[in-house]
């Protein structure tokens, strides 16, 4: 009877609906999760997720981001992504080492169009493979930008 010892009953925290959750501590351990956790159902996950990735996506369209093709699931994902990897540019933006004033003339259209790229990519795939971006690459990237608009 495994099973038994590792299949719990507990409440979802917003629709206060039973389900059984597995369990794989000591039961002892297992009743207290069981009891203390705040457990949530599928619907309710998913509904929450939903509720966060529009939230997301909103704040971002707000600042000039497009929504966001693909599954719900890659969507929600990706919106997450993006929010961290705008952080990580706002940070490099603002955190300036300027000589001159044609630096930062520069350095405020490498980034203009730096931004420009990001907002062409509506597929959320294209964010989730750049999950990994740091600091680092995306200075390199602005860096590549301003090289070519000094070429011109
Ligand atoms: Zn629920």
């Amino acid at each position: 009877m495994p099973e038994e010892i590792c299949s719990y009953d507990v409440r979802c925290r917003t629709c206060h609906t039973l389900f059984k959750v597995q369990l794989f501590e000591s039961h002892e351990k297992n009743l207290f999760l069981a009891d203390k956790k705040d457990w949530y159902c599928e619907k309710c996950k998913k509904e929450y997720f939903s509720k966060q990735t529009e939230k997301l996506t909103r704040a971002q369209q707000a600042i000039g981001l497009p929504e966001l093709k693909g599954s719900q699931k890659m969507v929600s994902w990706a919106v997450k992504i993006r929010a961290e990897l705008m952080n990580k540019a706002d940070y490099l933006k603002e955190s300036p080492k300027f000589e001159n004033d044609d630096e930062r003339e520069l350095s405020g259209k490498a980034f203009e169009r730096f931004f420009r790229e990001w907002q062409g990519k509506t597929d959320a795939k294209w964010w989730i493979d750049r999950r990994k971006m740091s600091v680092q690459d995306i200075s390199k990237r602005v860096e590549e930008i301003s090289e070519s608009i000094k070429k011109k």
